[in-house]
């Protein structure tokens, strides 16, 4: 499950799912967009518009997926909940979590962070400008397993028992605020998400009254 707001999907979410895919032989990556994200606000596209935004961009890829169970939800996007929902609808399939090493250092702040890190397995990745080894800032490693030498994939071990898979990706610098930045700017988003998101954008006019 690669988790995230995706206020729009780009090409370094893309990337980073698509390595950990291939390097780590998973049959499908479930991306799943909050709806209303409970540390994001201001300058935020509707779900349903991430969503579709999200649809566009994975739809050629055959082992890529997107879920609409936070937008359902409809109220503030709990990864906690969304994790116990999976593990509920998915018997005895143990969900992974995916996420930039920015995001996993970020988890002390959400929402029930302790009962979290018992709930799943977390593959980790390096988002520029953190290398993953910045991951052992977090107040939840309990052991540096095979991380040790700095190579990855390296396996840790959380303070829950859970085990965290870091990874170091192709470092691709590109973030949703700065597409927005952007656009707010009059200036080209081209070649920094898929074609079909960018024409999205355009014709709905996703960010225009947002500030
Ligand atoms: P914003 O700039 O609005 O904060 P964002 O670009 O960080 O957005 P999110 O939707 O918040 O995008 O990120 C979802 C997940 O993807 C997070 O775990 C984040 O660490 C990871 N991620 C985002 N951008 C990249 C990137 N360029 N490379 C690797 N991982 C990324």
């Amino acid at each position: 499950m690669f988790g995230g707001t995706f206020n729009p999907i780009h090409f370094g979410h893309l990337r980073a799912a698509e390595e950990v895919r291939e390097a780590l032989g998973l049959e499908r990556i479930i991306f799943m967009p909050s709806c209303v994200p409970p540390l994001k606000s201001g300058d935020l596209a509707e779900g349903g518009c991430r969503l579709e935004m999200v649809r566009l961009a994975v739809r050629d890829n055959p082992y890529f997926e997107v879920s609409d169970m936070e937008c359902r939800r409809g109220e503030k996007s709990y990864t906690v909940t969304t994790i116990e929902e999976l593990k509920e609808q998915h018997p005895p399939l143990e969900p992974l979590f995916i996420l930039g090493v920015d995001a996993f250092l970020d988890i002390p702040n959400w929402y029930r962070p302790e009962r979290l890190i018992q709930l799943c397995d977390f593959i980790v990745v390096s988002r520029p400008p953190y290398g993953v080894e910045e991951i052992l800032k977090s107040p939840f490693i309990e052991d540096e397993g095979t991380g040790r030498g700095g190579e990855t994939p390296a396996v840790l071990t959380l303070k829950s028992g859970r085990r965290v898979i870091s990874m170091n990706c192709t470092p691709i610098g590109i973030s949703a605020s700065e597409i927005r930045e952007r656009l707010r700017a009059g200036r080209s988003i081209k070649y920094l998400l898929p074609e079909t998101v960018e024409s999205y954008i355009i014709s709905n006019k996703v960010y225009n009254d947002l500030r």
